[in-house]
């Protein structure tokens, strides 16, 4: 038995330690009938940041380790791009935050907006360009970089710059900037998205618009100017590579926990929204559990997506109500 933890709205509501998530970790850590483990790993569509550094902030929160080796943000799994591609354009983030997260996953060389903004300015007309931002920036001339592929990475901060670059890197010949091919399709470089989320919760009593908008934004004006459709790569919940992704990660944690790797039988997700935790849990066969403390706000259960282990008042009552006192009591009887 094992547990996959959606972060926002399960263990914490931004900074904010929900007191549940807590005492579900200690719990989990050992503080139990048995003083055993119990094997969890976290799974967010968070992103922006180095794993290093929200673990950090996550062990403090939680009060509860909390280890990179057992934790994947949307774009972990895009690490493994890094073999395959030498110059990519990272977007989304704040400041050149992402620049960081990508040189920390082995990407050689990595070019972000900003850069091809200093270059030439009239990339982005309207954008206002600070000093602050030049004096970061790594301009050189574009005209001879191929890029190879565009990795969008957490939410833009300025749509229209970016969705300018991106859509003339798509309509490039083979990623060379101000170069424009005859063939839409087979001179164009790949796109990934880390996470393909509409819609994201913040302090504004409406959502906000996340990558997924933006992708669907981007992807409309490809089609209405090239006339094809784009072709990308989604990772982040509920897209299978992610959770094929979750199970290379629970097993090597196995691993670090027990001395054996392997995937445990038994995986319980547990999260707060139906249309990525719980729809991609049901898909990948895990048990999944969908907490009333953050998106979900429903009925009995949600009605397109419903969790197929139930609906919990919060993480602590998803946990013991079934799963942990069923792994007692089979120990016991031992
Ligand atoms: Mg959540």
């Amino acid at each position: 038995m094992a547990f996959a933890f959606d972060i926002d709205g399960v263990l914490v509501h931004g900074d904010r330690l929900i007191p549940e998530g807590r005492r579900v970790l200690d719990i989990l850590n050992g503080d139990n009938e048995l003083g055993i483990r119990i094997p969890h790993i976290f799974l967010t569509n968070g992103s922006g940041k180095p794993e290093v550094a929200r673990c950090e902030q996550l062990s403090k929160i939680l009060h509860n380790p909390v280890s990179t080796d057992q934790f994947i943000q949307s774009h972990t799994p895009m690490r493994a791009l890094a073999e395959y591609y030498n110059t990519v354009l990272v977007v989304g983030g704040e400041k050149y935050r992402c620049r960081d997260v990508a040189e920390e996953y082995g990407f050689k060389d990595i070019v972000v907006p900003n850069d091809i903004i200093a270059w030439d300015e009239t990339v982005a007309p309207y954008r206002v360009f600070t000093e602050e931002e030049r004096l970061e920036s790594r301009p050189r001339d574009f005209s001879k970089v191929h890029i190879e592929a565009i990795l969008v990475f957490s939410d833009s901060r300025d749509y229209a710059t970016d969705m300018q670059i991106i859509m003339d890197l798509l309509r490039s010949k083979n990623g060379l900037y101000g170069t424009v091919a005859e063939d839409p399709i087979s001179q164009r470089i790949p796109i990934y998205f880390s996470q393909g989320d509409m819609l994201c919760p913040t302090e504004h009593p409406i959502p906000r618009m996340s990558q997924g908008a933006f992708r669907i934004g981007l992807e409309a004006m490809y089609r209405a100017i090239t006339g094809v459709d784009l072709e990308r790569v989604v990772y982040g919940k509920p897209e299978m590579a992610t959770y094929k992704y979750a199970d290379e990660v629970m097993a090597s944690w196995m691993e670090t926990l027990h001395g054996e790797e392997r995937v445990p039988e038994n995986i319980y997700m547990i999260g707060d929204n139906p249309a990525s935790d719980i729809v991609g849990g049901n898909m990948y066969g895990w048990n999944t559990c969908l907490v009333r403390t953050g998106v979900f706000q429903g009925g009995d259960n949600d009605e397109h997506n419903p969790a197929n282990f139930g609906v919990f008042k919060n993480v602590l009552e998803a946990v013991t109500t079934a799963p942990v006192r069923g792994v007692v009591r089979s120990a016991e009887s031992k």
